[in-house]
């Protein structure tokens, strides 16, 4: 998708800490870490946003969380961590490339739900 900076990122167009890569998902830590680990999990093919996935495409989601498991095993994430969907612009989506936050290494507080 032209234009999109994680589809760049993932061409290696633009340079990212990549944390982890299979042929579906890549993950990157997040430029503006909100947390000791903060790693943006990703699915290659673009999808712009959790509106958009659908019967077609759901596969790469359920990629990323197989992926989120592996990654937060290899980053030592054993008492837990947060993923995180925004979605939108009430959702305060800011990259409009399907991605999910994985956060953790310490006690997260601010919940919302
Ligand atoms: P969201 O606001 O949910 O769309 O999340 C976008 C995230 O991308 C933010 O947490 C940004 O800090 C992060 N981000 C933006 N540009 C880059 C970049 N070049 N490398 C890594 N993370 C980035
Ligand atoms: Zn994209």
């Amino acid at each position: 998708m032209d234009n999109c900076l994680f589809c760049k990122i993932i061409a290696g167009e633009i340079p990212s800490t990549k944390v982890y890569e299979d042929d579906d998902v890549f993950a990157f830590r997040d430029i503006n870490p909100q947390a000791p680990v903060h790693i943006l999990v990703v699915p290659k093919q673009h999808i712009c946003c959790a509106r958009a996935v659908n019967a077609e495409n759901s596969a790469c989601v359920a990629k990323c969380f197989e992926a989120i498991a592996k990654i937060a095993k290899a980053e030592g994430l054993d008492n837990g961590y947060r993923v995180i969907n925004n979605c939108g612009e009430d959702g305060g989506q800011t990259v409009m490339h399907l991605h999910f936050h994985l956060l953790g290494g310490l006690k997260l507080s601010e919940k919302m739900v």
